[in-house]
């Protein structure tokens, strides 16, 4: 991780400013969130507009059935919602649900997927011991570590044989990889696990934390074609306020009212609602995505131009407005190619792009808003290369 413990006094549109006024071009967004930039004026009055009314009632409020059917509306397959507040809360969630379902407890998901940072989800997300705290194990593809089976993504196969046994509740994925190399599903892949799903009863869990509202407006989902029967949401539905969801069909989320338990005491705040509101309405702009697939292209056609000039081996992945850059890397199509990538020659990249005002997640991901232009992307094009050169200048050599 390079050394850059910044501290931020606020933040405009596609900028940061930090404690001694210097600006970035943020592509962190928070971690993804910030999907309409910083202080959005519709977002900012909404918000603004609740707080007097109070932050939580400890019943209903007329805004969740409104966000509801805003959800519902824009989701394949979504006619139920049910809030929590992070995306690691969301995705127990539908775990849960899905467990209660099929009366199966195990689960499979992909290597290299997060699905946030509780034990039984981190299994598998990273080799050693960060993705396997909970069980001690490897973490390898394949590996049955108790409830939950590792299998690499892709392998339709191994699912395939996996859900023969009737022993598993539910598959879990990242429709686009967005967490280990922003690796699009392969080729009929969506389609497959919805076919062997149906097959042997198991539940489809979409986890959409990243891909929702940003992949288009109803998700992966809606890119790819593919109705999963849970969606889990969180991130960019409220523009950066802590709300998350569960969306998808009846049947398995009206299960918490016959003795499924689903609690939390924040969910469905009205203030975070109020944010989710107008972030959705705000994303209803037109050419809002087409935007999005543009700035994206122009950012990965840039970086990877840069590279290809200055000599330097790597890969560029894309897809929609998250980038992903890969150093030492010919071509990254799995989780194995992506774990090869030179994290320390990217590390000190990041450390001169920082320098210039380039805001940017170490691990090569970057995400646009809706707030950056055209000029933003340009711009930032330019830095890429400027800082390549210098840490090439540096004696720094791609592994
Ligand atoms: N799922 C995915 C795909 C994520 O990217 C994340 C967060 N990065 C989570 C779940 C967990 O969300 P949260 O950080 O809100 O708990």
């Amino acid at each position: 991780m390079p050394p850059h413990p910044l501290f931020f006094q606020g933040g405009n549109g596609s900028r940061l400013t930090d404690l001694d006024d210097n600006t970035y071009l943020d592509y962190v967004l928070g971690w993804g969130p910030v999907i309409l930039g910083h202080g959005h004026p519709g977002l900012t009055e909404a918000v603004q507009n609740q707080l007097p009314h109070g932050a939580t009632y400890g019943a209903g409020h007329v805004l969740e059935a409104e966000v509801a059917e805003m959800v519902i509306e824009r989701i394949p397959g979504a006619e139920r919602v049910l809030w929590s507040n992070t995306g690691s809360e969301a995705t127990q969630v539908a775990l849960r649900l899905a467990r209660g379902a099929t009366g199966r407890r195990r689960f499979i998901k992909f290597g290299g997927h997060y699905h946030g940072w509780s034990d039984a989800m981190l299994v598998g997300y990273r080799p050693g011991p960060t993705g396997d705290l909970a069980r001690g194990s490897e973490g390898q593809p394949e590996a049955v570590l108790d409830d939950v089976t590792i299998v690499d993504w892709g392998d339709i196969e191994a699912v395939r044989r996996l859900l023969q046994g009737d022993e598993y509740a539910a598959v879990f994925c990242e429709p686009v990889l967005c967490n280990s190399g922003v690796l699009a599903p392969p080729e009929n892949f969506l389609t497959e696990l919805r076919r062997v799903c149906d097959a042997t009863g198991t539940v489809l869990v979409f986890d959409e934390v990243i891909t929702g509202f940003r992949m288009s407006r109803g998700g992966a989902a809606e890119r790819y074609d593919v109705e999963p029967d849970l969606v889990v949401l969180a991130k960019a539905v409220a523009g950066g306020y802590p709300l998350a969801a569960v969306a998808g069909r009846a049947e398995f989320l009206e299960l918490t009212t016959s003795g499924v338990v689903h609690a939390g005491t924040y969910n469905g705040n009205p203030v975070v609602l109020a944010a989710a509101k107008a972030t959705l309405e705000a994303l209803d702009e037109p050419s809002v995505y087409e935007t999005f697939e543009n700035h994206g292209r122009k950012l990965g056609e840039g970086f990877a131009q840069a590279l290809t000039a200055h000599g330097v081996p790597g890969t560029i992945n894309q897809v929609g407005p998250v980038v992903q850059c890969m150093i030492g890397v010919k071509e990254a199509a799995t989780f194995t190619d992506f774990l090869a990538a030179d994290q320390k020659f990217y590390d000190r990249l990041l450390v001169h792009m920082l320098r210039r005002g380039v805001f940017t997640l170490p691990g090569g991901r970057w995400y646009l808003s809706a707030a950056h232009s055209e000029h933003d992307v340009e711009q930032t094009v330019d830095v890429f290369e400027a800082a390549l050169k210098a840490t090439l200048a540096d004696g720094a050599t791609p592994a």
